[in-house]
């Protein structure tokens, strides 16, 4: 019998898939191992392989192949979730979108921003945001043109919003941003206000391989699996996949802050058990991804804030904490050391933010994304925009641009529009799934008090990581929590918890 049109189109996407995670296996060396002198071929070698993945997606034969696969599919009168339409309602929209892109568009774009990334690294090194500002404009240029390719929309930002969360856009978005900022300034603000917590013992000096050794030990008893990922550090930490099989996580430490490795480690370790608990089924398939971006983030803000910064987790693993760190928490109650994870102090790095304030430096940056898109602020105003910016919204300003307009690696390796807002989605989601665990586990509480983690990290597998992209962001946030995204949840969890530490503060 002659093989399916469908099975002819798995086969082809197979190949694409796995020339993705050839590439993402050079991202990752990039990130971790490679010299400064690789830099140069790299950029070279990423560009080719992306670019024949891309050739070999929107190639004809392969819309042929989706024609001829989903005729036969709705011939067969499969079910609406099937395997084979939830293959094909995925494909067929991630081939429109990326045959939407001219192949020229596609090198000049890739090109562009493998030159800016490297400018970047020099620059932020320099302090020396001029360097960088014409290549942002050209950046800016590109995510204009890279919109329009994508087809008409409201807003030039909705097509690259909806590339990493497909359902949501500016005219939902805007409103879930005011209200978070209406409700979390004043919040941040009464909280910076009083006197924070003696955290003095956090600055060690703490050496940092015994930092990562100890945090690896901890995210696999959250269930990271060190026999398909392995964990190393980096600048910028993120995770990242070659296949179901093979998931690694990044970290970074610093010697004078002991909280730095473990909450990026914990945190990177809710994106790599995402992946790694997807459905062995859906390997080398366009579904074997999380399904959003905010989705993948909710997954990751879970193990860092809602267990890593928990009162019922210290309770557990502070003993551990103290053995592998006897002197430099002498005499430190797990009391005294769970405030100090949550010490709530201004700052102006982002990826250092305390819990609470997190989200204002998201704000901040979907704010100007839109702004720069709108044509309402240029890109030679944008560092001075952002110092403004977060006096406004943070309360405190950077002293030089290295910390504020170069402080992200985003805008600088990716286009402009459709970045963050993943981030603060996730701490949303990351508290309607959490409501949604608690009525579905009897002593969800209690495990992580004991250390039993496999009551979680079961529940999200089977309700969030086997679907992969099978179910898109706003069906499964409506399967999860039975209703649309709701930023209640979030928003009583922060002020109970800071009112809790901060009493003051209420
Ligand atoms: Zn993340």
């Amino acid at each position: 019998m002659a093989e399916s049109a469908f099975e002819r189109l798995r086969a082809e996407l197979a190949d694409v898939v796995d020339l993705r995670g050839a590439a993402f296996l050079l991202t990752w060396d990039q990130a971790t191992m490679m010299p400064p002198g690789g830099a140069a071929a790299r950029a070279r070698q990423l560009a080719l392989l992306k670019q024949l993945a891309h050739e070999r997606f929107v190639a004809p034969s392969v819309g042929r192949l989706l024609d001829a696969a989903e005729a036969e599919v709705d011939a067969a009168g499969l079910g609406e979730h099937a395997f084979e339409a939830d293959y094909l309602r995925v494909t067929r929209r991630d081939f429109e979108r990326d045959r939407a892109l001219p192949l020229d568009f596609t090198r000049r774009f890739h090109g562009h921003m493998a030159t800016t990334y490297q400018a970047w690294t020099e620059a932020r090194a320099a302090d020396d945001a001029a360097r960088v500002i014409p290549l942002l404009e050209r950046t800016l240029d590109l995510s204009l043109e890279l919109s329009e390719h994508l087809g008409a929309a409201d807003h030039a930002a909705d097509p690259l919003i909806g590339r990493s969360d497909h359902g949501f856009t500016v005219a939902t978005l805007r409103p879930l941003f005011v209200r978070l900022r209406e409700a979390l300034v004043p919040l941040a603000r009464r909280v910076q206000a009083c006197d924070p917590p003696d955290d003095a013992f956090t600055r060690g000096p703490y050496p940092l391989d015994q930092q990562f050794a100890f945090a690896l030990e901890r995210v696999r008893e959250f269930g990271y699996d060190t026999r398909r990922g392995r964990l190393d550090p980096t600048h910028h930490p993120f995770a990242i996949e070659f296949s179901v099989d093979d998931v690694r996580i990044t970290t970074r430490g610093r010697v004078d802050d002991l909280r730095e490795a473990l909450t990026c480690t914990f945190h990177e370790s809710g994106h790599g058990m995402y992946h790694q608990g997807i459905d062995p089924d859906l390997e080398a398939t366009p579904l074997v991804d999380g399904t959003s971006a905010g989705v993948h983030e909710s997954q990751s803000r879970t193990w860092e804030n809602r267990v890593g910064r928990s009162h019922a987790y210290w309770t557990y693993a502070y003993q551990k904490l103290l053995r592998a760190f006897p002197e430099q928490l002498a005499g430190v109650s797990v009391d005294a050391f769970h405030r100090a994870m949550n010490v709530v102090r201004p700052g102006v790095i982002r990826t250092r933010a305390d819990e609470l304030t997190y989200d204002l430096h998201v704000i901040v940056r979907f704010e100007l994304e839109l702004d720069l898109l709108e044509g309402r602020l240029a890109v030679r105003d944008l560092p001075e925009a952002w110092h403004e910016r977060y006096r406004e919204v943070v309360g405190v300003a950077a002293e030089d641009d290295r910390d504020g307009v170069l402080q992200d690696v985003h805008w600088f390796s990716r286009e402009i529009g459709g970045a963050f807002q993943g981030y603060t989605l996730g701490n949303v989601l990351a508290a309607q799934f959490w409501d949604a665990a608690q009525r579905e586990l009897p002593d969800l509480e209690g495990d992580i008090a004991r250390g039993a983690f496999g009551a979680l990290a079961g529940w999200q597998r089977q309700r969030i990581h086997r679907h992969g992209r099978r179910l898109d962001p706003l069906d499964l946030i409506a399967d999860v929590t039975g209703g649309p995204v709701d930023p209640q949840p979030y928003l009583t969890y922060l002020a109970d918890k800071y009112g809790g530490l901060y009493p003051e503060a209420r």
